[in-house]
């Protein structure tokens, strides 16, 4: 019955989100920079992904069920869950927590980036309407406020989203007490783009899978390996489409692309695109960047840059594509594995067989096929390699809001 009750609350929440996204929309335009048709994506998203996990069911697995003997396999709250999120998609990274944990039977606390806040204390304030008080607790503070919740004793569950170099403190911090722990962490996404694909088309997805949110996404594309027949006009369509779209603050009418989001985050992008080229490569400027103030990156392409330079081998986390050539298959996939971390990755070709070939080998938690961020509530998500460990999304990331209880019993005979 509680997790009835749980997933009834959590579905009038999404509905509470639904009326209020105006007043939300605003605030993440506001602190997060993106924007407004972004923020109201990700608005709607997470209003989609409420609804979509409050109707999950948690299984009670029958292994046995005969007179003499009955196995079952349940799976009961984990007691305080701690959610620790970044400050890319404040509301929707918030809320693929707040979901699970919730609808699990748990009691979150749950700390939003110190660089973003707002959006998630007045989701706090708004779902404290229909969740008991208690069980739904947003704190915020600087940044030792991370590393004191993952040091309490009270927790018994982490769910951390955030970089890896992150990540590895929350782990180190959690073995004191074991406790449990989700991680989702940084990628390092690569595109394959086939030469029998409609360059055009193409190019304009490949696009925006790199460059929505100003490329501040953990699944954004964040390498791209076009072949060598289509290479040319490949980059020529992606210099074409950057020129075009426009780059304004956020809550500017008709701004696609909006800032970087903090002045860390502006810097290290700045110096990855300043060695790239005191190194000779070929940075190519290829969006423009509205004057006056802002942590604003044009829209950059990096010409065909060797694999092992920190373009290629670091994730830029900002508006940047490194865009390399390739003649082979499996040296493109041996390239695009050829990196620590393994989040998700995108496979471009009219041949579905050779896309499934190629995404069989790629060590990635998710692989899309002809699109991209195309996330689904229903469905499994989480890194490979150093991009994670743990999942989200669909039965499995509730599970893991879980302790799985079996419990056996052992019947008299029948008085026969
Ligand atoms: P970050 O690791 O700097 O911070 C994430 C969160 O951790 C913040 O709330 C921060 O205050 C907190 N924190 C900082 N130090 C801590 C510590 N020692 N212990 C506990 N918590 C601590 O990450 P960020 O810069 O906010 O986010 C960008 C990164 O997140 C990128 O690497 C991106 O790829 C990754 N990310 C991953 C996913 C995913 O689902 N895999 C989604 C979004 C972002």
């Amino acid at each position: 019955d509680a997790p009835c009750r749980a997933s009834g609350r959590l579905a009038r929440n999404g509905v509470l989100l639904a009326d209020n996204a105006a007043e939300i929309v605003a605030l993440l335009v506001a602190e997060q920079g993106k924007p407004t048709w972004q923020a109201e994506f990700e608005v709607a998203a997470a209003v989609q992904w409420l609804e979509a996990t409050a109707s999950l069911q948690i299984p009670v697995e029958v292994v046995e069920d005969t007179p003499a003997h009955r196995v079952e396999t349940r799976h009961v709250p984990l007691g305080v869950v701690g959610g620790i999120s970044p400050w890319n998609f404040p509301v929707l990274l918030s809320v693929w927590k707040i979901g699970p944990a919730l609808v699990a039977g748990n009691t979150l606390v749950l700390k939003p980036s110190p660089l973003t806040p707002l959006t998630v204390l007045r989701l706090g304030q708004l779902f404290a309407a229909v969740v008991p008080t208690g069980v739904l607790n947003v704190i915020t503070g600087g940044d030792a406020l991370g590393p004191l919740m993952t040091g309490h004793p009270g927790f018994d569950k982490i769910s951390f989203t955030g970089s890896t170099r992150t990540g590895r403190a929350v782990m180190r911090s959690a073995a004191e007490r074991l406790t449990r722990i989700t991680l989702e962490l940084g990628g390092n996404d690569a595109a394959i783009v086939f030469p029998d694909v409609d360059v055009k088309a193409v190019a304009q997805q490949l696009f925006w899978s790199a460059f929505t949110n100003s490329g501040q996404i953990c699944v954004a594309t964040k390498r791209a390996y076009v072949h060598d027949a289509i290479y040319d006009a490949f980059l020529a369509e992606l210099r074409e489409i950057a020129a075009q779209v426009p780059m304004a603050p956020g809550k500017e009418p008709g701004a696609m692309l909006g800032p970087v989001q903090n002045a860390a985050q502006f810097a290290r992008i700045s110096a990855l695109v300043e060695e790239a080229r005191l190194s000779g490569l070929g940075v190519i400027e290829a969006g423009s960047a509205p004057d006056g103030p802002g942590y604003f990156v044009p829209v950059t392409l990096v010409d065909n840059p060797p694999d092992d330079s920190r373009i290629v081998q670091e994730e830029q986390f900002g508006p940047v594509l490194p865009v390399m050539r390739f003649t082979g298959e499996d040296e493109v996939i041996d390239r695009a594995n050829a990196c620590e971390y393994g989040l998700a990755g995108t496979v471009w070709t009219n041949d579905e067989a050779r896309a499934l070939r190629v995404a069989a080998r790629l060590e990635t938690g998710t692989v899309w096929i002809n699109e991209a961020l195309a996330l689904s509530p229903f469905a499994v998500f989480g890194g490979h390699k150093q991009s994670g460990m743990g999942r989200e999304n669909g039965l499995s990331g509730l599970l893991e809001y879980t302790n799985s209880q079996t419990v056996t019993i052992r019947r008299a005979a029948e008085a026969g």
